[in-house]
């Protein structure tokens, strides 16, 4: 299975690939901000929020003190198996992220986020969307060599 850093290579030149053929193209989808966002979402899931957070990886290395986080992800999850699913790996990783902060934040204040601390939900959705397609390339480079 490629390396960490063949998994960024791959992710940053496809993204690169599909910028130039839009803008050449004079494909708008986007505007700036929702660009900038969704740039974003596929920076996190290219480096941090990766399918192989299922192993001591070098992306589970990156979290710092914070891989603790992680390790019970990887005793529920073999690698390469339900993880490495192409439509809902990355929703799992999302959902369980979400789901412990959500938790350690009530604990601290006894209370969950209110709605003035939420984001636009456009924004969300747009970032999550730059994480599903920077997991999904990843398992498309897992499935190719
Ligand atoms: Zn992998």
């Amino acid at each position: 299975m490629p390396g960490y850093n063949t998994h960024r290579r791959f992710n940053y030149a496809v993204l690169l690939i599909v910028m130039t053929l839009f803008y050449f193209r004079d494909i708008r989808i986007f505007d700036l901000l929702q660009f900038i966002i969704l740039g974003a979402g596929f920076y996190a899931g290219t480096e941090f929020i990766t399918p192989d957070l299922d192993i001591q990886s070098r992306a589970i290395k990156r979290w710092g003190v914070f891989k603790i986080l992680w390790y019970p992800y990887m005793i529920l999850f073999e690698h390469g198996k339900s993880s490495h699913n192409i439509i809902y790996g990355a929703v799992v990783r999302l959902l369980y992220i979400t789901a412990i902060i959500l938790g350690v934040y009530y604990l601290l204040f006894r209370a969950l986020p209110s709605d003035v601390m939420i984001l636009p939900l456009g924004y969300v959705l747009t970032f999550i969307t730059g994480i599903i397609l920077a997991n999904a390339l990843h398992v498309i480079l897992d499935m190719l060599f």
